[in-house]
């Protein structure tokens, strides 16, 4: 990390008026980001909002956008960030929904709002589905960001920004995992891969809010412990047990209903060997790698239902907002100062953490 620019980039404003600047967390390079002053928006357009951010939650898309990723089509440099929460700053002309002063969240992808999938809320497999924002177009790390009125989501009273700002990506994320593919139901066993993570510490809360039987792995005996304090019925030590053996254990041989998956390689057939007869495994990540084998025998004998998972829609993150004020908040690891986003990082990639490391601004 290096200090702040001596002079703002191209794009600066150049009207007569004095130009305004503002700070961005910028991708410069393979691990490599700035904090920079650059120009600030302009007034937003019509139909659109200008946000006032004030906090960031890091997720491992983020880690792979800092590492740098072969398949990603983007131009450097990026502004950063895939999820945030912050203050209606200004609103364009048409913005009636919303007000100056609004605590809202954004949907960080830019859909087209016009498509089959878009008019059936369906906003994550939009067919004309531009950019992820922090990925492959400038994302929330920034002061103030423009955005269309109808991807941006109120605040409930009594959630904070820091809670918020874990509504778009995590709790979303897990809230369409669990609810709108793998649909989990009260009474079933659910196997919680990685339950330190933000996803999974989620994904304990969410699953036990409804009555499920929540058994979870995690990487050391400290996590074990926060595990089942956030309610996880059974938590097994992936490094001192084989997490296969145990969950035939404690079902006594059925297997369970539902998989977590988002660690990849290291679990996916474990996870599958978990499963009952007809068992569903949802997965929205593979941070231990890209590629597996799998033994197709068992996945239609055994009748697995296998979902990939990735984003979610508006109304999931208007549900994750409802489960946060009702109480369901999210297990906070670290907060960080913007300045120091990568130390975020780094802790982030040592996967020694416990619930979301939020960036605050
Ligand atoms: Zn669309």
């Amino acid at each position: 990390m290096t200090g702040l620019a001596e002079t703002a980039p191209s794009g600066a404003q150049t009207d007569a008026a004095p130009a305004r600047t503002m700070r961005a967390l910028t991708l410069v390079g393979d691990r490599k980001i700035e904090l920079l002053d650059i120009g600030a928006p302009p007034a937003p357009s019509s139909g659109e909002v200008q946000i006032g951010i004030k906090a960031i939650g890091l997720n491992h898309i983020d880690v792979w956008g800092w590492r740098g990723m072969a398949f990603a089509k983007r131009k450097l440099p990026l502004i950063v960030g895939v999820e945030a929460a912050g203050e209606i700053a200004a609103v364009g002309p048409g913005v009636t929904a919303l007000k100056p002063g609004d605590r809202v969240v954004a949907y960080g992808a830019l859909t087209c709002g016009a498509c089959k999938a878009c008019r059936q809320g369906r906003d994550n497999l939009c067919e004309n589905v531009g950019s992820i924002m922090g990925f492959h177009v400038d994302g929330f790390a920034r002061d103030l960001v423009n955005m269309p009125a109808r991807l941006v989501v109120q605040i409930p009273a009594g959630v904070s920004f820091r809670d918020a700002a874990c509504a778009p990506v995590a709790f979303g994320t897990v809230q369409h995992m669990l609810f709108d593919n793998a649909k989990l139901e009260p009474g079933e066993t659910i196997l919680v891969q990685a339950g330190g993570s933000g996803i999974g510490t989620t994904a304990i809360k969410m699953a036990k809010a409804i009555g499920a039987t929540v058994i979870t792995t995690v990487g050391d005996d400290a996590k074990a412990a926060k595990a089942k304090a956030l309610g996880a019925d059974h938590v097994i030590n992936y490094r001192t047990e084989r997490f296969e053996s145990i969950v035939r254990k404690l079902t006594a041989k059925k297997g369970v209903d539902v998989a977590f998956e988002h660690v990849g390689p290291d679990t996916f057939n474990g996870s599958l060997l978990c499963l009952k007869r007809g068992g569903r495994l949802v997965t929205c990540g593979s941070t231990s790698g890209q590629s597996i084998t799998m033994n197709l025998f068992q996945l239609y004998l055994q009748q697995y239902r296998i979902f990939g998972s990735f984003g979610c829609s508006l109304r999931n993150i208007r549900d994750s907002l409802a489960k946060m004020a009702s109480g369901l908040t999210p297990v906070i690891d670290t907060e960080v100062p913007l300045a120091e986003f990568e130390r975020g990082l780094e802790r982030l990639e040592s996967r020694q953490v416990f619930g979301k490391i939020i960036v605050m601004f």
